[in-house]
């Protein structure tokens, strides 16, 4: 084998995770070529494996995030977005989540276009067989390649492949190995991460038939509509015409499935690969196939369906996903399901539902910063680590390439915390929980949810962005920084102009508390101030929740203590007397990183942590 190429950080895959790492770790990096983005197939960079659709509850608030950071996906979601819309509108601000149905071939096509442009970014096409590692570090990987096999040598890899790992797709009785439709799995590296001694799972997640449109009977069906006035992911997105939306939007459908389809399911779960003990591994509780609602929710005659384009490009535009009937069952029950539901009396499947079983590495074995407890300098980020979602995959990316990149200029790491974002929480989780299933995130595994909106996310991290100098070296970082500062203005001149009125003799920062005095109340009383609406909200937010927000604010301050303490990574738990042995266990498993971590674990009391402070300071940290 010739002299490896060298980078400064390594990419293995190019789904959700991948192209997030890659672009966090070139916009740190900032030189040509310091970044490998090494992928199976790099005309399938960005691609959307299953729903056309990006956001959601909780997930919303995670692109925001990732926004925030500098990071692609809401940019990519605003430019290619068909329908936009709020979820939640009704409720607090602490669970609104916004959510966009894009094109998914436009989707792909602009995160390839955008990664054509960043000179840092070398894309490589093989598959990564081999990790090469030097007494305890990562040195570099080996990719095989239709021309053999080629090294390449970097001081911080970051792995995401997905659902790709000895990947094995399921429809019905038949068995076709795989890591999504059309694609083949990867096969050597699960066998590299178990020979350097990582504990690996395996798991499942599935997707629904897709329906041909021109056989739906389309305008019998009520509507779903988006957002009449559609807001962008992105606070560089310019909300003007004709620049946002940039594609047209369209409208979904909505059916259902009927006593007929759950009968068909029910006389066929010996033929569900699920229930037949073809799939051994588990899947997503919360996203659950057709076959599991029905045995589930045995006393419910009907489950709602969505119809969603997939895309407006001609040859791709007959397209429809259907949302909610994610299933593994053989093509004839799949037919017979989609023909029972009204207005798909007619319809044609283009492509069958199928479940895909994939391994993924036990996440105790990763800290909150994405990198590996056994291999210096090796990262794992996406489904990789046992999560599901696109969302979910691109904070992960985020946070491995920004963590991988500091680790090849020699800069000390950075972990998000649980009250600063979703991120936080999510990294946290993944480090501190045993996933059984497919890990989604939620709203409510946020005990800060409060303070962790979609509206203040970039004056949640964009500070950090800025100071680790994620910022400095794009025209697109530059504008994220002029950004903040300008917001960062308008909030103090719109806190300031709160705090010096009154209105007949009330201090306006009395009546924004009340529940009728709500922004435009706010923007009325203050005589249109001269910011911008979003900031009007996110002031008028705070205040109103203001006495909610400091008791968060001053839990976290309790606690802080805990989070900074660090444990010693080298100390022998089982050796440490009085401890009761599940505590011990617990500890020697996820070896956690502080003590505040050590407090979540499963299997760790309040009298365990305790006596974990005292015996640690005895030990010398
Ligand atoms: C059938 C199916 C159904 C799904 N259903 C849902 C759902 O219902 N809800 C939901 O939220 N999410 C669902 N997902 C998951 C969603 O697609 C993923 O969570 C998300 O795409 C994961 O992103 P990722 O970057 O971790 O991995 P992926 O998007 O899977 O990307 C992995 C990348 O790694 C590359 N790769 C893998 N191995 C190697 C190797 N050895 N060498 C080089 N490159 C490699 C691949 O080419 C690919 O580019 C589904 C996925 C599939 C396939």
């Amino acid at each position: 084998m010739s002299a490896p190429r060298s980078f400064q950080v390594i990419v293995i895959g190019g789904g959700h995770a991948g192209v997030e790492a890659a672009w966090a770790a070139a916009n740190l990096l900032g030189s040509p070529g310091s970044v490998a983005l090494v992928t199976l197939d790099p005309a399938k960079i960005g691609v959307m494996s299953c729903n056309p659709a990006i956001g959601g509850l909780a997930k919303g608030q995670i692109v925001r995030e990732v926004d925030a950071l500098g990071g692609l996906m809401g940019l990519a979601t605003d430019a290619t977005g068909i329908q936009f819309k709020v979820l939640n509108t009704s409720k607090g601000a602490a669970v609104r989540g916004p959510r966009a149905q894009c094109d998914k071939h436009a989707y792909a096509e602009w995160v390839q276009r955008a990664f054509a442009g960043r000179p840092e970014i070398t894309v490589v096409g093989g598959s990564v067989e081999r990790l090469v590692v030097d007494s305890g570090r990562i040195a570099g990987v080996v990719v095989a390649t239709p021309t053999g096999p080629v090294p390449l040598g970097a001081s911080a890899v970051v792995l995401t492949t997905g659902t790709f790992m000895r990947g094995l797709m399921h429809t019905g009785e038949s068995k076709t190995p795989g890591g999504r439709f059309g694609e083949s799995p990867a096969v050597g590296i699960s066998g590299a991460l178990k020979d350097l001694g990582f504990e690996l799972g395996r798991l499942k997640t599935g997707t629904p038939p897709r329906l041909s449109k021109a056989t739906i009977d389309w305008d019998a069906l009520p509507d779903a509509p988006g957002d009449d006035e559609p807001v962008p992911f992105s606070d560089l997105t310019e909300r003007r015409a004709r620049v946002f939306p940039a594609m047209p939007q369209v409208m979904c459908k909505q059916t259902r499935t009927t006593p007929e389809a759950h009968e068909a399911i029910r006389a066929n779960l010996h033929r569900a690969p699920m229930y037949s003990g073809q799939i051994e591994s588990v899947g997503p509780r919360y996203c659950p196939s057709i076959e599991d609602k029905v045995v589930r929710f045995a006393d419910r005659e009907t489950h709602g369906v969505f119809l969603e384009p997939e895309s407006l490009r001609p040859g791709h535009d007959d397209w429809i996903y259907c949302n909610g009937i994610s299933t593994s069952l053989p093509l004839d029950v799949q037919e017979r399901i989609v023909r029972s539901m009204p207005g798909c009396e007619k319809a044609a499947i283009l492509r069958a539902g199928y479940a895909v079983e994939y391994d993924m590495v036990r996440p105790h074995q990763i800290a909150a910063t994405g990198e590996t407890k056994l291999v210096d300098g090796l990262f794992l980020a996406g489904q990789i680590n046992g999560t599901s979602g696109y969302e979910e995959a691109a904070a992960q990316g985020v946070v491995a390439g920004l963590n991988a990149g500091l680790r090849a200029m020699g800069r000390p790491s950075v972990t998000i915390a649980r009250h600063q974002a979703y991120i936080g929480v999510l990294m946290d989780d993944l480090c501190t929980k045993t996933p059984t299933e497919p890990y989604r995130m939620f709203t409510s595994r946020a005990e800060h949810r409060l303070s962790l909106r979609a509206d203040n996310s970039g004056d949640r991290l964009t500070p950090l962005a800025i100071k680790i100098g994620l910022l400095d070296r794009t025209e697109l970082g530059q504008r994220r920084k002029a950004f903040f500062e300008r917001r960062r203005r308008e909030s103090e001149t719109l806190n300031a102009l709160i705090d010096r009125t009154r209105i007949d003799n009330v201090p306006l920062a009395d009546l924004v508390r009340r529940p009728e005095f709500g922004p435009g109340r706010l923007d009325e009383a203050l005589g249109r101030p001269p910011v911008s609406p979003e900031t009007l909200f996110t002031v008028h937010t705070e205040r109103f929740y203001g006495a909610y927000i400091e008791r968060q604010a001053a839990e976290v301050r309790r606690h802080a203590d805990l989070e900074r303490r660090r444990l010693p990574p080298e100390i022998d738990y089982h050796t440490l007397p009085s401890l009761r042995a599940e505590a011990k266990d617990a500890l020697a498993r996820f070896r956690p990183e502080t003590l505040g971590q050590a407090g979540r674990l499963e299997g760790i009391t309040p009298a365990d942590l305790t006596l974990l402070a005292v015996l640690v300071k005895k030990h010398g940290s």
